[in-house]
């Protein structure tokens, strides 16, 4: 029989744990466990309540032997028949057992821990926790406990499983964290009584002792759901105070009020199209920042198409006027230099210049534009990393705006609003996600989102063709650019495969310029040419001397071509929903009716089925980030897992954005309550 002995640590009976207590007070937690535990943040024994299991074995999943079913984890209780250590040559050492429960017997094999054929006695009893496989059925590596007799198997209620820590068995662990429970009486709840009536909440103790230690399985969801709101209400809190404190004063850019004339009123009556509702709203939203007296920082949503860059450029104009500047950060060369020639075109009739700065620009083109920044003479200026080079300052930096946001580090984000002095900030994101996770994720930024697309937009007809199929989609293809509009054929390049995806997008195009679309104009683009020469080719297509593009994904993000109706997306399962959202996003781009084929050959994926058949169904680019987060998972959502937000399950907060609302709405009555504190006692 193992001892426990040797410590003399009680954690019950006269000195029960207090929160503060380090964790090396409760039984079977030494200093190398206890620092252990102290990395992950349960060093002390509040903080060890709050690790919280990720997983429990219910008793449900309890079976005879003789009901064992390949491939499902069972727990099964029976006696040790027989055990001994099998040995072949030079490969890890195996122990052999076999258990019965009297419905049956079935072998277990635990694999390098050879002492186990000495520990483990035949005759003793056992609780095992497997997945039986094999014919006959086995279970290999299971966890296991004896039974020793008079003790009741803690497998025989519901038992908590917490992420591992090497070293650190569950049993242990288990323990530790039941005796600790003994302290949740003396920890202070975070959340307000009043605010855990009024949306039904367990006390930090019951929730903490249904957690760990649940009398039932339906005694676990409503603890769960009481630390969600809790880390919600908290984060909501900490984000709704930064808001609060954000920079005001003598530094910050504030744009004039009321006065008729203004560089904002002319502008926004120059446009060459009528702004959408929600661009005109976001627009109020924008230039009441502006004028606050506050730094502005705010997060603007879009779908693909609604017209974001417009709503930047009118941003720009009003930052600027009492003698700033604008900067706008892109995360490619194409961009750039799109986004340059869009905005020389609304900003002219202000008399505003637009400045460009990408990497490529030689050393002695980039360095006028350099000086006149410096210099304040030049007021807006769009570039790509070359931007945060040091060597770049601004006279008087008023606003800074990062265009597909999630493309840059958080570091890199802050490096150019960092050129200025209390610039005003705008963020713009084309990954459309849900309301609850954005400001799970970005809470600390203001949100504005344009989910309306300009008037007379047609939705793109979005169709799967699958093998030979397939020609259907070319002469649609064709008949369209006989019409004189313009059209991509899309292929999936990824770094795997470079070299095989960019040959077989090559060969396709060599193969429809001198062949089937042989009477158009047909132009092979990728990320390997020569800048000078992608540039060219787009400038080309935009100018309606080339009829169709044969690309990878180059043309994914922000490019705005108007004319092009027709996207042929090849081997459309390789690619991601959102992806392919943006994808789609480059035809419907005017007020003709645009078509988007995806097409598939051999075999395809049930996910990457269900991927496309939510693509043909839904063109919201909103809804299709919900769907696209319940197949893979938000882990895997663009921008969502170098966030790290890890502590929060963000799957939850999308399966309840209602529970999300309420812990929101509490932390800005609570942050608002302690702002007046503040306020009244300085004032
Ligand atoms: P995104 O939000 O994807 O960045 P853009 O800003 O590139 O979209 O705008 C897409 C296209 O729609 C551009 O050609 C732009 O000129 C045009 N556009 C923007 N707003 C309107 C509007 N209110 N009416 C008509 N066209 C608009
Ligand atoms: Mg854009």
């Amino acid at each position: 029989m193992k001892s426990i002995s040797s410590s003399a640590k009680t954690s019950t009976g006269d000195n029960p744990p207090r929160p503060g207590d380090p964790v090396d007070t409760l039984r079977g937690i030494g200093p190398a466990r206890a620092a252990d535990l102290g990395r992950i943040g349960a060093g002390t024994v509040g903080g060890l309540l709050r690790l919280f299991p990720k997983e429990y074995i219910l008793p449900s999943r309890k079976k005879s032997i003789a009901d064992a079913v390949e491939g499902e984890s069972t727990v099964f209780e029976g006696e040790l028949k027989g055990v001994r250590l099998v040995r072949r040559g030079w490969r890890p050492s195996v122990v052999e057992g076999t258990i019965a429960d009297g419905t049956g017997e079935i072998r277990a094999l635990w694999f390098r821990v050879p002492y186990l054929a000495k520990t483990l006695k035949p005759g003793a009893s056992l609780m095992l926790r497997g997945t039986p496989t094999g014919s006959p059925l086995r279970l290999l590596h299971p966890g296991f406990e004896v039974i020793r007799p008079g003790e009741e198997s803690e497998f025989s209620g519901i038992v908590p499983r917490y992420t591992g820590i090497p070293g650190l068995p569950q049993k242990v662990l288990r323990r530790a964290i039941r005796s600790a429970l003994a302290a949740s009486g003396d920890l202070v709840d975070p959340i307000p009584p009043d605010v855990r009536r009024r949306h039904g909440l367990l006390p930090l103790r019951k929730a903490l002792e249904a957690i760990h230690a649940p009398s039932n399985e339906e005694a676990i969801a409503p603890a769960r759901r009481r630390f969600l709101f809790e880390e919600l209400f908290l984060q909501q809190v900490i984000f709704a105070k930064r808001r609060g404190e954000r920079l005001s004063g003598a530094t910050v850019h504030v744009s004039r009020k009321g006065s008729a004339g203004r560089a904002l009123d002319r502008f926004l009556g120059s446009l060459p199209f009528r702004l959408t509702g929600d661009q005109r709203r976001v627009i109020g939203e924008i230039r009441a920042d502006l004028e606050s007296g506050r730094v502005m920082e705010r997060l603007l949503l879009g779908d693909v198409g609604s017209g974001k860059t417009v709503v930047a450029a009118a941003a720009a104009v009003h930052a600027v006027e009492p003698g700033g500047q604008a900067a706008i950060l892109v995360p490619t060369e194409v961009l750039a230099r799109q986004h340059a020639a869009s905005l020389r075109k609304l900003l002219a009739p202000v008399g505003m210049n637009v400045g460009l700065l990408v990497s490529d620009l030689p050393a002695a083109a980039g360095r006028p534009i350099r000086s006149a920044l410096e210099r304040g003479e030049l007021t807006v200026v769009v570039g790509t990393h070359a931007l945060l080079q040091e060597s770049v300052r601004f006279r008087n930096l008023a606003l800074a705006v990062v265009d597909e946001q999630h493309r840059f580090g958080v570091r890199q984000r802050e490096l150019l609003p960092g050129k200025g002095v209390g610039a005003h900030r705008l963020h713009l994101s084309a990954t459309p996600i849900p309301r609850s996770l954005a400001l799970t994720l970005y809470g600390d930024l203001d949100l504005s989102v344009l989910k309306e697309s300009p008037p007379g937009r047609l939705p793109v007809t979005t169709q799967r063709f699958h093998g030979a199929e397939r020609k259907k989609a070319y002469a649609h293809l064709k008949e369209r650019l006989a019409g004189g509009e313009q059209g991509f054929i899309l292929f999936p390049l990824v770094e795997e495969s470079e070299k095989i995806d960019l040959k077989a997008a090559a060969r396709a195009y060599r193969k429809l310029a001198a062949g089937y679309l042989g009477d158009f104009r047909v132009r092979l683009l990728h990320g390997r040419l020569p800048s000078a020469e992608r540039i060219e080719t787009l400038d080309a297509f935009r100018a309606g001397d080339v009829d169709l593009l044969v690309c990878t994904t180059v043309v994914e993000v922000g490019v705005d071509l108007p004319k092009a109706t027709v996207m042929i997306v090849e081997e459309a399962d390789r690619f991601g929903l959102s992806q392919l959202h943006q994808i789609r996003g480059r035809v419907g781009r005017s007020d003709l009716p645009s078509h988007c084929f995806l097409i598939t050959r051999g075999t395809v994926t049930p996910q990457a089925q269900k991927r496309l058949a939510v693509l043909e169904l839904l063109d919201d680019g909103f809804r299709i980030a919900e769907e696209d987060l319940a197949i893979r998972g938000p882990g895997e959502l663009f921008g969502v897992r170098q966030h790290g937000h890890a502590g929060i399950d963000v799957a939850a907060v999308l399966r309840d954005p209602e529970l999300f609302e309420a812990a929101r709405h509490e932390a800005l009555v609570v942050a608002q309550k302690s702002a007046e504190t503040v306020t009244s006692r300085s004032g």
